[in-house]
């Protein structure tokens, strides 16, 4: 694949998914908004572009780029194992994913990589541009993290591309402030996080935060123990983002930058908050 090609995918998807989710989160909120889209949506979108920035200029190696080097010399378990690029490309796909939801779950119990995953939590909304709104540190660790599984398992190139075209559009659907019919939801649940699912991971509430991991295949949080069906107080009453950065000011592009630079790190050390509260000072 070209790289033009491969970028203009990319591009089609992150915007038609976002414009998709955004017009369904209009005509169709799940939650009453606590924010809103005006005063979050700027920084959401600013940091997706300081970290694409970042990316450019210190990882200019994507990932898609190790498959094709990992490919070329023959490196990494697929290519040793001799399996035809299908069959690599399907189990690769799924090894990428285990090793995001393990990294997604480091990221939760690691001290200094939580005080990077929170600016991902702090938002007091959960929409489809919570789904993209990363620290540039988590992004580059990450991206450290999924070129070393891809040339490891010398997973196929197009096998990577297409994980993370797909990783970026369910990332924007599960975290979208939407619902599936219940019917709907219970089938897609076996298949795919869905937002109901994703959005127990959101709750203020530290057991609930440290639930449901999984941004794309549902099947990890089953099998190691970590699913949730539904949020205690209820996806209309739960509350959302973090005991700490509460305060409206902290949705600015700047306060999330040097959110992971700030105390307190444990978000259990402040006050315990009312459902749906905002500080503002
Ligand atoms: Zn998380």
């Amino acid at each position: 694949m070209n790289p033009t090609a491969e970028l203009t995918i990319r591009f089609a998807a992150f915007a038609g998914v976002l414009a998709a989710m955004a017009l369904w989160e209009l005509v169709a909120p799940r939650r009453s908004w606590v924010v809103g889209r005006a005063a979050r949506w700027p920084s959401n979108l600013g940091i997706v572009a300081v970290d694409a920035v970042t990316l450019r200029l210190l990882i200019p190696t994507a990932p898609v780029g190790a498959a094709l080097i990992a490919e070329a010399r023959g490196f990494g378990l697929f290519h040793w194992l001799g399996w035809p690029t299908l069959v690599a490309g399907l189990i690769g796909f799924v090894v990428l994913d285990l090793v995001i939801y393990g990294q997604h779950v480091a990221f939760h119990h690691v001290p200094w990589l939580w005080r990077l995953h929170r600016v991902h939590h702090a938002d007091l909304d959960v929409d489809v541009t919570t789904g993209v709104r990363f620290h540039p540190i988590e992004i580059l660790l990450s991206m450290v993290v999924k070129i070393a599984a891809v040339a490891l398992f010398g997973i196929p190139a197009a096998a990577v591309v297409a994980f993370e075209v797909v990783l970026n559009a369910t990332a924007m659907f599960n975290h979208a402030n939407v619902a599936l019919p219940a019917a709907v939801d219970r089938l897609a649940r076996l298949i795919v996080v869905t937002p109901d699912m994703h959005r127990v991971h959101h709750s203020v509430v530290r057991s609930e935060t440290d639930s449901n991991f999984g941004f794309n295949l549902p099947w990890w949080d089953r099998l190691f123990g970590t699913y949730r069906a539904a949020p205690a107080a209820g996806h209309k009453d739960m509350s959302i983002g973090l005991p700490v950065f509460r305060d409206g000011r902290e949705l600015r592009l700047d306060r999330l930058l040097t959110q992971p630079f700030r105390a307190p790190a444990d978000p259990n050390d402040a006050a315990p908050m009312r459902a749906g509260e905002v500080r503002r000072s």
